[in-house]
């Protein structure tokens, strides 16, 4: 038995995993009434991940950037099935996926099966390792709301141990350098805000701690943010240079230990420089139940990035499959903005295809029924017609611009303006950054948590 709560058999099953970005963006908008809708995720809301970096050093308590996605499919007009589970495979030809429940409270993690007539498939990604040692052992990562938590646990662990009588020189040195690992934005905005933690909170209480507080940013490429335009990188590197935080391009990270990472600069030997805390944020691969999917369609799925999809947003070799978002391998960036797109492009998508199946519905039981006559003849045509008439349009994606916080109450902004790219860096984007994200957030509660955060940490600190 299946969660299939209220199923209807007239309708078709449309399953969707993931309650991220494109997931939530879809069920937001998606009419249930035309469809037996099931959520699997085994996260049973969705995070916002923008704000995750202000989460780590206590900007913004973790609830104001969650949504429970009950939150959403509590006002469907049709009851909507969500299962807090992980879906392990997807059965592309018999159109099945089986999930296990993974909490704690089931040692033997049940596991179930059920058929999909539609498959929206929204899992993400994860952070990228590169099989590097010591990585998943020794580092933070930064793409889930435990990561963040993670962070935050680790870093003041390595104050309060600084802080304790008798710590030597040399060990406050290492446990308050910070290292954060990739250029990209994820990075530049984790190094920001543990930068501001450091100037604006610990300095003050921690006066005897802050000359041992160093931050040191590694970039393998010779540049961060290569997505940006140079002025705003030269910006970002000079607002790094005066906040004291060292950036280390041209640098791979070789290893991470439990109190030191390896470093291997281009030009120069290897080097193992001591540190309290690293943070990993060098990017995004395919989830195993993803790549388990692609291998099931050799022929079609033969990027290494990600699933394939067609201009409708259909995996190549499973048109009943809609992959979006991270899972996927386009020609965008694996962005926020692009899964929610595609997302909302899916829920007008799914209105105009069960109206085409209703009308395939009632054309075969005309077959069926197997009538003949001039009536039979005249009302077959007539559904044909209205068939004709329903057109899915392919996907077009809309840049709405980048932004990013760069610490400081600094933020860059990247955005089209009447067809110009308008760049702009500093305290004013940083109140735009604000204002931006704030009328992002999915719902009018998480806004209001999340102004309050802000009032909270300027006028009592972190
Ligand atoms: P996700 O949002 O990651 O959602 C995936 C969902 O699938 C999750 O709910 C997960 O629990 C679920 N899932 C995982 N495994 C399974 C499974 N086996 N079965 C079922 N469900 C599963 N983008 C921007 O555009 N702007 C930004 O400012 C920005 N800031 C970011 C900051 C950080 C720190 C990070 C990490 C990312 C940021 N991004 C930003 C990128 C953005 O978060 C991603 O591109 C976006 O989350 C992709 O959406 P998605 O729906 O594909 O995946
Ligand atoms: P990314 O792939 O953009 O950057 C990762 C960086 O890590 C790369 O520059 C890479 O060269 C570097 N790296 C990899 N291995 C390394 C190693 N061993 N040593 C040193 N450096 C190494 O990843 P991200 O920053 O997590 O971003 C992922 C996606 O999410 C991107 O599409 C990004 O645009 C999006 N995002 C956007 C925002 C924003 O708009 N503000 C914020 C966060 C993420």
């Amino acid at each position: 038995p299946g969660p299939q709560l209220p199923f209807d058999p007239s309708k078709k099953t449309l399953v969707v995993l993931g309650s991220g970005w494109g997931a939530t963006s879809l069920l937001k908008r998606l009419d249930t009434d035309d469809y037996n809708t099931i959520v699997i995720s085994p996260k049973n809301f969705f995070l916002f991940t923008p704000l995750l970096p202000s989460v780590a050093v206590g900007t913004l308590s973790p609830r104001s950037v969650l949504q429970p996605t009950r939150y959403i499919t509590r006002h469907k007009t049709r009851q909507v099935s969500v299962v807090e589970a992980e879906a392990t495979s997807v059965d592309p030809v018999n159109k099945t996926v089986t999930f296990t429940d993974t909490s704690p409270l089931r040692p033997l993690e049940p596991t179930n099966t059920i058929h999909y007539d539609y498959l929206v498939y929204a899992v993400g990604a994860e952070t990228q390792t590169f099989g590097i040692p010591g990585v998943k052992e020794n580092a933070c990562f930064m793409k889930e709301i435990g990561d963040a938590e993670k962070m935050q646990r680790r870093f003041l662990d390595c104050v309060e141990t600084a802080a304790f009588p008798g710590t030597s020189e040399e060990e406050k040195r290492r446990l308050l350098h910070m290292v954060v690992v990739g250029g990209g934005p994820t990075g530049i905005e984790v190094a920001g805000e543990l930068h501001d933690f450091l100037e604006e909170d610990l300095k003050s209480w921690y006066p005897e701690l802050h000359p041992y507080m160093r931050l040191t940013l590694v970039e393998a490429l010779p540049g961060v943010l290569p997505t940006f335009s140079k002025e705003l990188i030269a910006y970002t590197e000079r607002t790094f240079k005066e906040s004291r935080i060292d950036i280390q391009t041209a640098t791979m990270v070789k290893g991470i230990k439990p109190t030191s990472v390896l470093l291997k600069p281009k030009d120069a030997a290897e080097q193992e420089v001591d540190c309290g805390l690293v943070v990993w944020a060098a990017g995004n691969t395919s989830r195993q139940v993803t790549k388990d999917l692609m291998a099931k369609l050799p022929e079609e799925q033969s990027n290494k990035r990600g699933i394939l999809i067609d201009n409708h947003l259909r995996m190549l070799g499973a048109p009943s499959i809609f992959a979006i978002g991270d899972c996927t391998s386009t020609s965008y960036a694996p962005t926020a903005q692009v899964a929610s797109q595609q997302g909302a492009y899916l829920a007008r998508m799914f209105k105009l295809i069960a109206r085409r199946d209703a009308l395939e519905a009632q054309l075969e039981s005309l077959m069926v029924s197997k009538k003949e006559g001039e009536d039979e003849f005249v009302k077959e045509e007539a559904i044909k017609k209205k068939m004709d008439k329903i057109k899915l349009k392919p996907f077009e994606y809309s840049h709405q611009g980048s932004l990013a916080y760069i610490g400081s109450d600094k933020a860059i902004a990247e955005l089209p303006i009447f067809g110009r790219e308008w760049s702009s860096g500093g305290v004013a984007t940083f109140l735009f950054w604000r204002s931006a994200y704030l009328s992002t957030l999915f719902s009018f509660r998480n806004r209001m948590l999340v102004a309050g955060d802000w009032m909270r940490a300027k006028f009592f600190g972190r």
